[in-house]
């Protein structure tokens, strides 16, 4: 039996269980994707906010500011790239000037630090690409920008270097409450757990309702982008928000930790039964661009790569939901946790952490735990010098497999063989970028899949994309001699 289950391996249940491995407890990750970080936490603005915006009295308010203030600490443990380039809210009329007012003072009441006021001359010199006729902007100095499913999946890597297990493929289907304990069931396994982590995200709601009537529910509410191609890099050096509204934080124009451009998100709530509508439509990306357009007219959208959509979990309640149930003792929801959730990740671990500790106050420390991950090589940022030593090691980093982002062999496969390592080819993608440049895997791609198939013993065919049905290959259109080998 498991001293704890969580239900859900994205930012948050990964980061829940690598600060649950600090201490000697038996934890397991049960998710239903057959990775890790394949719900919200693949697709959204990877954005680190400063947290000026939330009420102050608000959990996610709180949250955000406390969690902004430990990325550097927890990115640097785990290997995650991640910059603080900080943020600027555009005010492009007068009559947003006093919205700009009220940012700061909510920001100064929940602590964020060096907030300030900009004057539309010292935006245009920091920003020139940015619409002339800008009045003015807040300045916040501590929004960063981080490759979020890295983050996730580094969070997982380290809980399970000490000791965490993961289940993939492992959709929860049914909880039964049993005396001291819970069941939880997929279609094919049973898990016994004595406290249960709910941290299923869109999906958080159903998982609750399978102990308890929920007094929460969750609406998808997506959000849709445009990824531009590195060489508009630099079109933006912050990033640029422009004033807030009802529906949230508005069209941000960012740069990404990997030097790509992102235009995006609208947001548009969906049925409550739209919890898999991840595609992206052709009326709400032209409202993306038209909306851009206040802030920014000379995007470049000719260097688009790629377009992809994320789903926010909007609570019926507001907040993040972050408690043990007041109907069911010893389950833990962490439910609705929408933005600034990623920026909120490390803080919402220890708060969890510490309800399962107020629950279970004799809790032993794990003496061996390692904070540390054990760093990615990244070979294209390496001297000639340390590329060649790296070669004469281990031959496989002198084979380069994605040409767009120069990514070896050797990277590959290391990120096959890690723990929590990439199984699929946007696995690996998320993992070490081949198949993120401009061809998008069009010339990799069949590569990659021979490196798994070697690496795993697998066969060509078992290869997927990204999902449990993402196929790629049904099987050969010629028979030949080596029709074994697929
Ligand atoms: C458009 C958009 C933009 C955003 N921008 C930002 C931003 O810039 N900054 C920021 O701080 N936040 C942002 N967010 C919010 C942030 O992405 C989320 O708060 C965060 O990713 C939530 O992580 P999670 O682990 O709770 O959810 P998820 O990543 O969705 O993880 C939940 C996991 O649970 C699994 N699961 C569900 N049901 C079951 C089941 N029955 N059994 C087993 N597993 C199950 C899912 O497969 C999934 O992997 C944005 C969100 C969106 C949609």
């Amino acid at each position: 039996m498991y001293d704890i289950a969580i239900i859900g391996a994205g930012v948050i249940g990964s980061a829940v269980a690598r600060e649950l491995s600090r201490y000697a407890l038996k934890i397991v990750i049960l998710e239903r994707g057959n990775d890790v970080a394949v719900g919200t936490t693949k697709a959204n603005s990877a954005i680190v906010h400063a947290g000026y915006d939330a009420p102050a009295t608000s959990l996610k308010g709180k949250m955000n500011v406390k969690g902004n203030a430990m990325y550097d600490e927890v990115c640097q443990a785990l290997d995650v790239p991640f910059k603080r380039v900080g943020s600027l809210v555009v005010a492009q009329h007068d009559e947003e000037l006093e919205t700009l007012e009220s940012l700061l003072e909510n920001g100064k009441l929940l602590g964020v630090p060096g907030l300030e006021i900009l004057s539309g001359d010292a935006v245009a010199a920091r920003e020139p690409n940015l619409n002339q006729s800008i009045k003015a902007a807040l300045y916040a100095p501590t929004a960063g920008i981080v490759e979020p499913w890295e983050l996730a999946i580094a969070y997982c890597e380290n809980a399970m270097d000490n000791g965490v297990s993961l289940k993939l493929n492992f959709e929860v289907k049914g909880i039964d409450r049993k005396a001291g304990c819970f069941e939880i069931h997929s279609k094919d396994e049973t898990v016994t757990a004595s406290t249960v982590i709910n941290a299923a995200g869109v999906y958080a709601d159903a998982v609750y309702n399978m102990v308890a009537d929920s007094h929460f529910t969750i609406k998808p509410r997506r959000g849709q982008y445009y990824l531009l191609d590195k060489e508009a890099n630099g079109l933006v050096n912050h990033v640029i928000f422009p004033c807030p509204s009802k529906l949230g934080k508005g069209i941000l124009v960012a740069p990404t930790i990997d030097g790509n451009v992102l235009i995006g998100p609208d947001s548009q709530d969906l049925t409550p039964f739209d919890k898999e509508a991840t595609n992206t439509t052709g009326d709400r990306l032209q409202y993306i661009r038209e909306t851009a357009a206040a802030i920014c007219e000379v995007v470049p959208y000719k260097l688009n790569i790629t377009t992809f959509a994320g789903l926010r979990a909007e609570p019926s309640t507001g907040d993040f939901i972050i408690e043990e149930s007041m109907e069911v003792k010893n389950f833990i929801n962490v439910a609705g946790i929408k933005s600034p959730g990623l920026s909120s990740a490390p803080a919402i671990a220890e708060r969890v952490a510490s309800i399962y500790l107020d629950i279970n106050p004799n809790t032993a420390e794990n003496p061996a735990f390692n904070p540390i991950r054990r760093p990615r090589v990244k070979f294209a940022d390496m001297t000639i010098e340390a590329k060649q030593e790296m070669i004469e090691k281990d031959p496989r980093y002198g084979r380069i497999i994605c040409r767009c982002e120069m990514i070896s062999e050797g990277e590959i496969i290391d990120a096959i063989h890690r723990n929590a390592g990439g199984r699929t080819l946007n696995g690996i993608k998320r993992r070490v970028r081949p198949g993120a440049g401009r061809c998008q895997g069009g010339f990799c791609g069949p590569r990659v899949m021979e490196i798994l198939t070697r690496e795993l013993s697998l066969k060509m065919t078992d290869i997927k994309q990204e999902g449990l049905d993402s196929y790629i290959l049904t099987g050969k259109t010629k028979r030949g001699d080596e029709d074994d080998a697929i």
